[in-house]
């Protein structure tokens, strides 16, 4: 079975995983912009940065069958320096006719601070100014409650924003319901050590559907398997869901989330073997 994860921090990951994930059917992945363990000192870090995403990761992921999609943005923790955030926001349109960009991402919040709600409200401006999609990092732990709910107040009350462009991702059991409920698509990361397991992801899907919902690994540089979708989809076919459900959670509801942005530019590997055979 093909399948695709929607979040994936593959300039931390070694080309062994690019294999790994192709020989498990992963066909292709889009990389938001995160934090890379430290603080950047300057906007020109973030340009190189920008760089690895839209030139070297596609090339790298094109090698193995995989299509490689990303998003730009300057994370929430580094948004506390709104001085900074500022340059990198200014620099940011320089990438967004890249041929593998999607959107805005992944922004939110990190601590619930002043500072990085008055970022994330100037990323909203920016995608709205430039069409584009906006993919969002909810807290962790404690603070996701809390967090999710300043920022789907932030979204909603935003005219200008289409909710069916703004994936709310690492939803859990008490967030996943608001996320759905007030029109976003909502995505579940499934680690070995915090967030959501399969288990629990399917159980979620099981009592809220599998609309406007998806699945990720968020492997990144700390514990995290890239090979997570995989161990999902063997749990719902362990109980016993159709091949159809799973197709749908896995491949085709990122496709329709993705296919909005002008920078999807996807051919499923089966349309590929047949455009070549004829
Ligand atoms: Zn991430």
């Amino acid at each position: 079975m093909y399948y695709v994860d929607p979040h994936i921090h593959m300039v931390s990951r070694t080309t062994d995983d690019y294999e790994t994930l192709a020989k498990m059917g992963c066909v292709a992945l889009s990389e938001p912009a995160f934090w890379a363990g430290f603080d950047r000192g300057s906007v020109e870090s973030f340009r190189d940065y920008f760089r690895q995403l839209t030139e070297f990761e596609p090339t790298r992921a094109a090698q193995y069958g995989i299509q490689h999609f990303t998003w730009l943005c300057i994370n929430a923790k580094e948004a506390e320096n709104v001085e900074l955030s500022r340059e990198v926001l200014k620099m940011i349109p320089e990438f967004l006719n890249k041929p593998n960009v999607l959107g805005i991402g992944e922004i939110g919040l990190n601590k619930n601070t002043k500072n990085e709600s008055t970022i994330f409200l100037e990323h909203l401006d920016l995608a709205v100014a430039h069409d584009q999609s906006i993919l969002i990092h909810t807290p962790h732990l404690a603070d996701k409650y809390t967090g999710t709910r300043m920022i789907l107040d932030m979204l909603t009350g935003d005219s200008r924003i289409n909710r069916g462009r703004v994936l709310v991702d690492h939803v859990e059991e008490h967030t996943i319901g608001d996320v759905l409920d007030e029109g976003f698509w909502a995505g579940m990361t499934l680690y070995p050590v915090s967030k959501c397991t399969p288990a629990r992801a399917v159980d979620m899907i099981e009592k809220f559907g599998p609309e406007r919902l998806m699945a990720n690994s968020a492997g990144d540089w700390g514990p995290s398997k890239p090979t997570a979708i995989p161990d999902l989809i063997l749990e719902m076919r362990r109980r016993g869901h159709p091949e159809s459900l799973i197709r749908r959670v896995t491949y085709e509801n990122p496709c329709e989330f993705f296919e909005q942005s002008a920078g999807f530019q996807f051919t499923p590997p089966d349309l590929q073997r047949r455009e070549k055979s004829t």
